[in-house]
């Protein structure tokens, strides 16, 4: 596990104010956090984290800047999704109760508790939920500066055609069905009146 220690900061032995680190996060960064990457054909992203330290809580700020290759929600096609985003936290110690670091969040957003007896902070957790947040819901190629769609025009032709095609299957076999349940009753019924 000595990749992970790259995302380790052991805050005992800093100074107080700021310290920045940067990350250059690849697809073996989710092997690493135990997240499964195969709907990314590749993952270039850098995240710089500024960690200012005060006595009793630190600062964090996480900038993403790179860019996903995924396949596109609506035509299928691979393109490169660009990914810029900042985030804050802010990690506050506390005295060890015996119980585990938890996370509990209070009610202004992020604010984390890391019991005292901790030595590192271990910021790849974070890094992958920021990176993930900073990723929209919908991955659709972008619009180019006319303002049209930039996707694979003959992949939503051909995908239309096949959408039509599964719908008319399914009417055939929706019929198929209702008749073979008519046969089924129809000898139900000869084999009683008889
Ligand atoms: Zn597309």
């Amino acid at each position: 596990m000595k990749y992970r220690r790259e995302f380790e900061i052991a805050y005992v032995g800093l100074k107080n104010g700021t310290h920045t680190y940067t990350y250059n996060i690849g697809k073996p960064f989710f092997d690493l956090v135990e997240a499964d990457s195969s709907e990314f054909e590749a993952v270039e992203v850098q995240v710089v984290v500024h960690f200012d330290k005060h006595p009793d809580f630190f600062e964090l700020k996480f900038e993403i800047n790179g860019a996903v290759a995924v396949p596109c929600d609506r035509c299928g096609d691979v393109f490169n999704l660009p990914l810029w985003d900042e985030f804050n936290l802010v990690i506050k110690l506390k005295e060890p109760t015996g119980e585990e670091e938890g996370d509990d969040t209070e009610d202004d957003g992020d604010i984390v508790f890391l019991s005292k007896n901790e030595t590192v902070i271990d910021l790849s957790e974070w890094i992958y939920e920021f990176l993930l947040l900073s990723m929209p819901m919908q991955k659709i190629h972008p619009v180019d500066a006319d303002g049209n769609s930039t996707c694979n025009k003959e992949n939503l032709a051909l995908l239309e055609k096949l959408t039509q095609q599964a719908l008319e299957a399914e009417e055939k076999a929706k019929e198929e069905e209702t008749k073979s349940i008519w046969k089924g009753l129809d000898a139900f019924r000869d084999k009683n009146n008889n």
